[in-house]
């Protein structure tokens, strides 16, 4: 085969067949194909789209660029949830130590946040000496002893696609629906989970910004994982809003211990149970836990319980964090400056803009532009109002923790930005919009 023909296939709009996608894709891993010829293929791509069972390939061929995690041998059924990204989405932290207190272990791994905010292990880090470090043979004995471990995404997961995400960042190519899909998906599959939930984010916080788009996401996302033969089902959820409380490492850590404790963020609870029956409808195959509101009752019972608060100090134990945070959350890092912003006078609240808050975050340093840069862990902020939530004059809107006083300025301005009032009462946001099932 030639690169040259299938470039110029792509670009005429026509289909490439399985052995093409294998083909390029491999060649392109194992570098005997230029980034030239990569670049133009995924503009290609990008202009033309790809069919269904393209994307399938494609995504295929990605996993199966290295190695593809085997869990049979510890697990009967591996389950798994990946966010398409939102701003105090520490779902996560939450959800996993909940599955796994209802004996469906859970052995993920997980990526670094790029961008406005952090990522799961990023959040993690904010415990001391928590490491997300983890050899193989540790992961696999963690998950066999404790049924629960998070870890970093090793290098040798699904090269293909660090490979083409590097070279789509620089070519105005990410932003293709096919690339996005395929990209995601190839991690999930070479990381051996049998059951996908998708938890996509829609809103001024996401990636997809519109519903259309991301329920074109979605839908793509579980026809990949469904033709993998893997359990899919995708949530369609709203990120207009923060998730919570807490936007910041420490502080979304500091949440997500609240929340494990049952005094959390209402909003973060629901979302958590919602995302946590359907990763255990997926590990009850059609025989357990078929029934969401029940699923969703025995779940509230496990936090209600301690029983996931136990599971998450277990996780911290077992990798070589400062369990005391649990209990003591002051342990935490903590910011040098904290100052509220009140309100001015009584109002509705009809916007808590996600993205000018995350930014107002990032301003503070609580994420990071270049992979290499730095995360103050300590910093961020705390919104305390949800879109249609009636404020009285004097009420504490948001919390701001800071380590520098010289960025505070930028931060207060995006946070007047975020906020907008009415005088009339206004409808609370929906936590999500659709639930799309891959069978
Ligand atoms: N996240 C990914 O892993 N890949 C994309 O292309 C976009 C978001």
């Amino acid at each position: 085969m030639r690169a040259v023909d299938i470039i110029s296939k792509k670009r005429d709009g026509q289909s490439l067949s399985d052995e093409e996608i294998a083909w390029f894709i491999d060649a392109y891993t194992h570098d005997t194909l230029p980034d030239y010829q990569a670049a133009a293929f995924l503009m290609a791509v990008y202009l033309r789209g790809m069919e269904p069972a393209e994307i399938a390939a494609l995504t295929l061929a990605m996993a199966h660029s290295g190695e593809i995690l085997d869990l049979s041998d510890i697990v009967d059924y591996a389950v798994d949830k990946h966010s398409s990204g939102g701003v105090g989405d520490k779902t996560s932290l939450v959800v996993l130590p909940l599955v796994a207190s209802c004996g469906v272990p859970v052995a993920k791994m997980s990526g670094r946040g790029l961008g406005f905010s952090g990522g799961t292990l990023d959040k993690l880090d904010a415990i001391p000496g928590f490491t997300s470090d983890l050899p193989e043979a540790r992961f696999r004995a963690l998950a066999k002893e404790s049924g629960l471990v998070l870890a970093g995404q090793t290098k040798a997961l699904a090269p293909a696609d660090g490979k083409l995400y590097a070279l789509r960042d620089v070519t105005a190519t990410v932003a293709s629906l096919p690339l996005i899909a395929s990209s995601i998906m190839s991690k999930k599959l070479a990381a051996g989970a049998n059951g996908i939930v998708l938890d996509v984010k829609v809103g001024s916080g996401a990636f997809m910004t519109q519903l259309e788009e991301a329920t074109t996401l979605a839908h793509m996302m579980v026809d990949i994982g469904v033709r993998a033969g893997r359990d899919m089902v995708a949530l369609i959820s709203d990120m207009n809003q923060p998730l919570g409380h807490a936007v910041g490492n420490a502080l979304e850590v500091k949440e997500a211990l609240e929340t494990l404790n049952s005094s959390g963020p209402e909003d973060l609870r629901l979302h958590c149970l919602e995302i946590s029956a359907h990763m255990l409808r997926l590990a009850g195959r059609g025989e357990r836990w078929t029934n969401l509101t029940e699923t969703k009752a025995y779940l509230e019972q496990q936090l209600d319980s301690g029983a996931a608060l136990q599971k998450f100090r277990q996780m911290i134990i077992g990798q070589g964090g400062d369990v005391r945070v649990v209990d003591d959350p002051s342990l935490l890092p903590n910011a040098a400056i904290v100052e509220v912003i009140k309100a001015e006078q009584m109002g509705y609240v009809t916007q808590v803009d996600a993205y000018k808050i995350a930014m107002a975050a990032f301003e503070l340093g609580a994420g990071r532009e270049k992979k290499t840069d730095s995360i103050d862990l300590a910093v961020g902020v705390v919104t305390h109002v949800k879109v249609g939530d009636r404020v009285e004059a004097g009420a504490p809107l948001v919390t701001i923790h800071a380590n520098d006083a010289a960025k505070m300025p930028a931060c207060r301005i995006l946070i007047e930005q975020a906020l907008v009032y009415s005088d009339t009462p206004v409808d609370a946001l929906p936590l999500f919009y659709d639930t799309i099932y891959g069978d």
